[in-house]
This record gives C-alpha cells, structure tokens and sequence, in this order.
C-alpha cells in the first residue's frame, strides 16, 4: 500500500533531519525542504509514483545525515535507495568538484532520479528568492542559480511540465538581492 510507504519516509527523513534547520533566514526545521519535493512532484509534477515520492522525502538523509544505505534497504528496498544514491552527491569530494560531478552526472541518472533532482533545484532555488539567506551575497545566490541551471540543462526531457515550473523560477532571478 502506497500511501504507507509514503508516510513512513516522511516519519523516517523527519526523524533524520530533527536537528537540522535550512540555511533561510526564516531558519525553518529542515524537514520542510523533503517535503517540498515530495509536494511538488505530486502536486505540480502529478506524479503518483510511489517509488518517487519515497525517494524525494528520503533524498537527503544519505547525504546529510548519519543514515546508512543498509538502513534504507531494510526500510525501503533496493530501488528506492538506489535513487536516493544516484541523488546523493560523494561527500568524499571537495564540494565545488562535488557541485560539478552533478552537473556531469545528470545526464545519466535513471528517469526516477533525474525528478527527484529537477525537483529539488526548484525547491532549493524557490527558497533562495523566499527565504535568502542571510549571509549570501547577492553574486552567491547568482552563481547558485547559474549552476542549477547547467545540472537542469542535463535533466531536460524528463518532465515538460516541471521544466517549465524551472524555467519561471530562474525567470524570477532579477527579484533576487
Ligand atoms: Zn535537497
């Protein structure tokens, strides 16, 4: 059962995340920012995938928190902690070749992992515009937006629809201060 699944990710990336808050100034629990993706891809995407909206709630707890790909095996199965690596940038690596492997890499992500990623850049950059925060400068925020806009170049053709959500946020990026 779907709805299930999809609301045990969400009690599990809560459980996560519980620590942490986003970079906003509106320092919100940084819980929102998963399920905002999730929201999104169904809301605005429709998309009814299960397989994707359990990886969108869980997409960051690999990267961002002490969770172990066993544990999301156990909990989820192969295929939706295989999306959540292909998501997930190699913490091993210095974070600007961190920022260019995505780029590299979106190009070749499976169709699931390629909405969850064009989903979060819609996130990640409707939140700069929101909720900035407080210690980026204005050319910060810029290069943020030049960036998600080469990974999304390497994303197109997976969804019209939220391409388009894209594209009418990066047209926004003059509000940005
Ligand atoms: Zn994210």
């Amino acid at each position: 059962m779907s709805i299930g699944i999809i609301l045990r990710a969400a009690r599990f990336a809560a459980e996560k995340h519980k620590d942490q808050q986003r970079k906003g100034e509106d320092g919100s629990p940084y819980i929102h920012h998963p399920l905002d993706v999730a929201c999104l891809l169904a809301t605005e995407g429709g998309i009814e995938n299960p397989d994707v909206l359990v990886a969108a709630l869980l997409h960051d707890t690999l990267e961002d928190t002490a969770t172990t790909p066993a544990e999301l095996i156990a909990l989820f199965g192969e295929k939706i902690v295989g999306i959540v690596k292909e998501v997930s940038d190699d913490k091993s690596l210095p974070k600007e070749v961190r920022k260019e492997e995505q780029v590299r890499n979106a190009p070749g992500l499976s169709f699931e992992a390629k909405l969850v990623k064009l989903a979060d850049k819609i996130c990640n950059t409707r939140d700069i515009l929101a909720f900035p925060p407080a210690d980026w400068s204005l050319a910060r925020k810029q290069k943020y937006f030049d960036w998600a806009t080469r990974v999304v170049s390497g994303l197109r053709g997976v969804h019209p629809v939220l391409e388009a959500v894209f594209d009418a946020t990066m047209a926004r990026r003059k509000e940005l201060g």
